[in-house]
């Protein structure tokens, strides 16, 4: 993703909007390896969170620096998480395939 498209994506994945899993897969690569849009994410993301609490009119403070940061991770990490779970389903029905296979080929070798 370059840093154009990824521009384009910030107010989606703000909102939450940003659902395709490989689009947001590059976008957090992006954010993570690209300096200049990181610090134009977090921009973003602290007016968003600081409208939010104004309109909350809550009167804590609150610490964005590395907040962002550390959501982008989070979600890499669930991101990958989730591509090994799917990798291990995968390889469970590809060995029950196998075995199904192999017991066919074994019953048919009795049979003759
Ligand atoms: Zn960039």
């Amino acid at each position: 993703m370059n840093c154009r498209k990824f521009q384009n994506y910030i107010n989606s994945f703000l909102n939450n909007e940003l659902l395709d899993r490989d689009i947001l897969k590059e976008f957090i690569i992006h954010a993570l390896s690209c300096k200049e849009c990181y610090d134009e994410l977090e921009i973003y993301y602290t007016l968003q969170v600081g409208l939010e609490l104004a309109e909350s009119d809550a009167s804590m403070s609150f610490d964005f620096k590395g907040e962002i940061e550390r959501m982008l991770i989070e979600m890499d990490y669930g991101i990958k998480t989730a591509d090994r779970v799917e990798w291990i389903e995968k390889s469970v029905r590809y060995t029950a395939n196998i075995v199904v296979v192999m017991t066919g080929i074994m019953c048919l070798i009795k049979l003759l």
